[in-house]
């Protein structure tokens, strides 16, 4: 059998190895170091902010940036719906309750009509939010702009969880810098990997400080080992991040094989019937992380999950778009707000969506190999 084309792996630019061996060299396989400060200087230039904190997981940046934001039991915090688990699961690590907020159909992204009606309740209620978490799908950017307007009239802070959209802006600005927090991963299926890691990004150089500290095991200025706050060893190790540094070199190259990909779909499957590729709002920049799209049920006679298995007999790997979290068992009983009355964004997107396989490394064969089964299986 041919070799498995996947749906995004880890692809490397050559130069990665120099900054290990730099790490070698010096004995600074310990965490922190060189690596470390030059990664993130060279990832706050990339997406033009002040500062960011390099970390292990992009989860463990969210659960920092809640943390800087004081959300603690009892709290609440509003969370896209359509994201992967990792999104909202520092919410419940604080010891706060999510609410969840619905999708609207320009961008798979957050519905601002559903969080304008969600601040009305809380409002209502007389117990507003602690943070809101904002999720770019797949790489494309939410409507920062309505969003961040109602935040910042209910004067609410915004974590940007941009984990699937590094390299994209919104209206010329890098996304991942809107709110007071944003978030990077580089796992090992993102755009750019270290492996594991991930970033805090922030313009407030004091609160990335705190976040150094707080992720260092919260170790005081003393001559002994003292604390006053519990801490996290959350750092990034300076030989992962010589991975990152290497890696940001590429991230522009890989952005561009990833929207080539999308346009290669785009151009035979636009052509299909009941088959819609996932938009990209205008004034947007999609780094097109994964290639999605929707099959509508009512002009395609494969189910997606058919079209998955179909895919997967040829070992092609393809996904169903994420559950949505207010349907998680271990959600159950949170709240939710959809977008409209009998309109669940999110719930349709992942009753017809798939993930097709993006990895920068598939070649043009491969891709048309992808293509064909794809055209073989909806026209039938
Ligand atoms: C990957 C991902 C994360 C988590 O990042 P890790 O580095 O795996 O912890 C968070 N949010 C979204 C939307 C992601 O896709």
């Amino acid at each position: 059998m041919s070799e498995r084309i996947l749906l995004s792996s880890p692809h490397m630019g050559g130069g990665e190895q120099k900054y290990i061996n730099e790490a070698f060299e010096t004995n600074w396989i310990a965490p922190l170091g060189t690596n470390v400060d030059g990664f993130e200087n060279e990832l706050a230039e990339y997406v033009g902010i002040q500062g960011a904190a390099a970390v292990s997981a992009g989860t463990a940046a969210i659960d920092l940036a809640l943390n800087l934001l004081g959300v603690g039991a009892g709290d609440t915090v509003f969370c896209s719906s359509l994201t992967f688990i990792a999104s909202a699961n520092p919410i419940v690590y604080r010891g706060a309750k999510p609410v969840f907020i619905d999708s609207e159909w320009d961008t798979w992204n957050m519905s601002p009509q559903a969080l304008e009606r969600a601040f009305e309740d809380s409002a209502s209620e007389g117990k507003l939010p602690k943070a809101v978490i904002i999720v770019n799908l797949y790489g494309q950017s939410a409507k920062m702009d309505e969003l961040m307007e109602i935040c910042n009239r209910y004067d609410v802070a915004v974590v940007e969880d941009a984990a699937e959209s590094l390299g994209s802006t919104y209206k010329g600005k890098k996304s991942g810098t809107f709110g007071k927090y944003g978030i990077y991963s580089f796992n090992g299926n993102k755009i750019i990997t270290t492996s594991g890691g991930g970033m805090l990004v922030s313009d407030d150089l004091e609160a990335l400080k705190h976040a150094r500290f707080l992720a260092t095991q919260a170790r005081d200025t003393a001559k002994h080992y003292q604390h006053s706050v519990i801490g996290y060893n959350y750092r990034l190790s300076n030989v992962l991040a010589g991975i990152g540094r290497g890696q940001l070199e590429v991230l522009d190259e890989r952005v561009a094989q990833k929207r080539a990909i999308f346009e290669r779909y785009l151009e035979v499957l636009s052509k299909v019937d009941g088959v819609s590729l996932m938009p990209e709002l205008e004034d947007t920049f999609s780094n097109r992380w994964l290639s999605a799209l929707q099959l509508d049920p009512e002009k395609v006679n494969i189910s997606p999950y058919d079209l998955i298995d179909a895919l997967n007999e040829e070992n092609i790997e393809a996904r169903p778009v994420w559950k949505p979290l207010h349907l998680q068992p271990v959600f159950e009983g949170c709240k939710f707000y959809a977008h409209g009355e009998d309109e669940v964004v999110s719930e349709i997107l992942f009753e017809r969506g798939i993930c097709l396989p993006s990895d920068s490394k598939m070649t043009m064969e491969q891709q048309q190999e992808v293509i064909d089964v794809l055209i073989k299986n909806l026209e039938c």
